[in-house]
């Protein structure tokens, strides 16, 4: 199995079949939440994307395949030079496909909503042949399921025994589903999980918003805690987004947020999502490269310097 430095080393210093090798003016960036072609709502092609607070009115059309959707991310990809993306979907032959056809470019792991529709004695076998680098998102609040339901501790045994980061949906926001529990995701919901895992290491969805203060208390007492900051970046309007990332790095955690996109059917968003990090003119330039790549080179481990 390549380990995840490897990875790296080859996305800094190699060309890409489908990409062409000219010199990038822009830096790299790391994307901790993408999803191949997954979204937790069976939506037609051409679908808006959501929005909060309803009503309101996206603008963006779901694709209609997962080829259209694999396309337009590698395209944005490049536009971007997104050189890593944390990679998942409930459907594993959906992973692999990408895999193949952007090889080097994503760390592919399992989307998790109900505790037990992915085995652990088959997600074992997929981290020991390799196919698998990462664990979750583990979604299961969009069932109601917090993140210290006994029926997750399978998951997070696995995840600390093969050392693979874990992006977990605990936050007060998520899809319109029936079986979301706003109350389900209160990043202090975690701390079982910490106490009882100390070697996990953790990522969090959206960085707990809109539970500011419990995840600032979650992330000054559990150094190994990061947050990301994906969906909110577009799902809500862009005001509350830059309050509460001016929030966290106001209390000081500047070197533990992570940039992602939560793409799922919209590739559009990529764009759009990090644009929302690159017009915050609270923040220096490098506490955006911290939140654009350095930070994830980190906590992902990755043997490269900073840029
Ligand atoms: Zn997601």
């Amino acid at each position: 199995m390549k380990t995840l430095s490897s990875v790296l080393v080859f996305v800094l210093v190699a060309c890409f079949p489908y990409i062409e090798c000219s010199a990038q003016e822009r830096p790299p960036v790391i994307d901790m939440h993408m999803h191949a072609h997954h979204i937790p709502l069976d939506l037609p092609p051409g679908a808006p994307p959501p929005c909060l607070p309803r009503p309101c009115q996206p603008e963006g059309a779901a694709t209609a395949t997962s080829d259209e959707s694999l396309q337009k991310t590698l395209e944005a990809m490049q536009r971007y030079n997104i050189v890593l993306g944390f990679l998942s979907s409930a459907d594993l032959d959906i992973v692999q496909d990408w895999m193949s056809a952007a090889p080097d470019r994503f760390i592919p792991s399992p989307f998790i909503e109900a505790p037990g529709d992915l085995s652990p004695d088959m997600l074992r076998q997929e981290y020991e042949v390799g196919r698998l680098a990462g664990m979750g998102e583990i979604g299961s609040q969009l069932l109601g399921v917090p993140p210290n339901d006994p029926a997750l501790a399978p998951y997070y045994e696995l995840a600390e025994e093969f050392d693979v980061p874990v992006l977990i949906h605990t936050a007060g926001i998520g899809p319109p589903v029936p079986g979301f529990r706003t109350g389900a995701g209160n990043p202090l919901l975690l701390e079982d999980v910490l106490v009882r895992h100390p070697d996990l290491r953790v990522f969090v969805e959206n960085s707990g918003y809109p539970f500011l203060d419990d995840m600032i208390a979650m992330m000054y007492q559990y150094p190994q805690l990061y947050g990301d900051l994906s969906t909110i970046t577009w799902v809500i309007p862009r005001p509350a987004f830059h309050r509460y990332l001016e929030e966290l790095v106001r209390a000081g955690l500047g070197k533990r947020l992570m940039f992602g996109s939560d793409q799922m059917r919209w590739p559009e968003k990529i764009g759009e999502a990090i644009e929302a990090i690159e017009e915050a003119d609270y923040l220096t330039e490098e506490q955006k490269r911290d939140i654009l790549y350095n930070n994830a080179t980190r906590f992902l481990r990755l043997e490269a310097e900073p840029r």
